[in-house]
């Protein structure tokens, strides 16, 4: 049987009426290849399995009355059912959930169901009909962990589409404390409950709300911040400062190549072809490049820390001859059999970037030529990119799967062009496509 061909149409809202065409006697959305009576502007796209709908924006002189209103429209009859679905589709869902602290380390509960079944997340959930978000948190909270809550503000609002999902939710994000700890977890719907650094929290969850809420209550809790440590090699200088968007760059492997037993001498540090004008392309385009790179040499004692500072002061000369800047360059000097905050897949030292420098989650992204990297980025909530050549690639394909790069590409400059093309600011709708650059 041949295999049903994939249709594509065009919703067009204003106001909340929509615009549909009639069709034997019900009424649907146009095709993509017919004829608007009026010119229209993109606004998103819906994968509805067979169907695809392109959302487009009328331009138009007045308030079409005579469209269909969209709340009416789930009482007709004479309405194709794939309109009805997406437009159910544009509802957005609401949750509210809340990073409770003690000292540095934030509350963290393990669901048995759901979305974050057999994963850590911060308590919380889906609003109840006619709740308000701060009333849903709380009562979502005590439900999972038996004792009371105490708010001290909000955070943030989120939006976020999710794998597999065609709706998009709102996510409420507070920050509070619990009035004890002699928990009681709701048992079919929480199987642990614990305190974790922020750094290993974002490594549990999932969630992206929690993730960039996460960021947000570190940067605005003065012992959170403090214990973190971080080793940098001392590039930035003066006051922290905000804004710009932030390119995380690994570094062997995707700045300079890579040497079996380690660059351990200034000498040794070779940059890859493409690499500076990489680097260049996202400075010119008002990326802020920050170098964050596991130093298992140093780690294994095999390249002291003061050896690591001539051979990142001498990549810094050189970058700096070449006219790229370099924020800052983040190290760990530990091995990996540490648990320290700072080796990635842990993202301590983006998190560092986040106290020092001012970035975030949602105007960074982390390019990498490892798994790992990957992970890392995935863990601090950014958007990533996967760099190497084919045969690279291949070799790790199946490890990378999990963490799902946003860009693939050959190298550091083919990733940056693909970088710069997409909007600075994480657009939610823009999230589901893959780039192989
Ligand atoms: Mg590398």
């Amino acid at each position: 049987m041949a295999r049903k061909r994939r249709r594509d149409f065009v919703y067009v809202e204003t106001d909340g009426q929509v615009y549909l065409v009639r069709d034997r006697g019900a009424f649907r959305f146009p095709r993509a290849d017919e004829r608007l009576p009026f010119p229209t502007q993109p606004n998103g796209r819906m994968d509805l399995g067979e169907d695809r709908v392109m959302k487009r924006k009328p331009v138009l002189d007045h308030h079409p009355e005579e469209w269909l209103g969209r709340d009416a429209i789930f009482e007709r009859a004479d309405v194709d059912p794939l309109v009805k679905r997406a437009i159910y589709t544009t509802m957005i869902r609401c949750v509210s959930e809340v990073i409770l602290s003690k000292g540095p380390r934030v509350l963290m509960v393990k669901a048995v169901r759901g979305f974050s079944k057999g994963h850590w997340n911060v308590p919380g959930g889906f609003m109840d009909y006619g709740e308000s978000p701060e009333v849903g948190v709380e009562r979502e909270a005590e439900e999972e962990i038996g004792v009371d809550i105490r708010l001290d503000g909000l955070l943030d609002v989120f939006v976020s589409g999710f794998p597999g999902k065609p709706a998009y939710t709102l996510g409420f994000v507070y920050k509070g404390h619990v009035a004890s700890e002699e928990f009681r977890l709701k048992p079919d719907e929480i199987e642990d409950v614990g305190w974790f650094t922020v750094d290993k929290a974002m490594t549990l969850t999932r969630n992206p709300f929690a993730k960039w809420g996460l960021v947000d209550f570190f940067v605005g809790s003065p012992e959170a911040r403090r214990a973190l440590r971080v080793r940098r090699h001392g590039v930035a200088g003066g006051p922290t400062s905000g804004g710009g968007p932030t390119a995380f760059l690994d570094r062997d492997g995707v700045v300079n190549r890579g040497r079996p037993g380690y660059v351990r001498t200034p000498d040794q540090f070779e940059f890859l072809p493409r690499a500076i004008d990489g680097m260049r392309l996202l400075q010119d385009r008002g990326w802020r490049l920050v170098i964050v790179t596991n130093q298992d040499a140093s780690g294994w004692k095999l390249l002291p820390e003061r050896q690591l500072a001539r051979i990142h002061a001498s990549m810094i000369a050189r970058l700096e001859e070449a006219g790229v800047h370099i924020s800052e360059v983040y190290y760990c000097p530990h091995n990996v059999l540490s648990d320290c905050a700072c080796r990635k897949p842990r993202p301590g030292m983006l998190l560092a970037a986040a106290r020092d420098l001012g970035a975030r989650p949602r105007a960074a992204w982390m390019i990498g030529d490892k798994p790992l990297d990957v992970q890392t980025g995935r863990a601090f909530g950014c958007r990533t990119a996967w760099v190497g050549p084919a045969a690279w690639r291949k070799r790790f394909a199946a490890e990378v799967r999990p963490w799902s790069p946003d860009v693939v590409a050959s190298d550091l400059l083919a990733a940056a062009r693909a970088i710069v093309k997409r909007d600075v600011q994480e657009d939610p709708r823009g999230s589901h496509d893959k780039v192989i650059a």
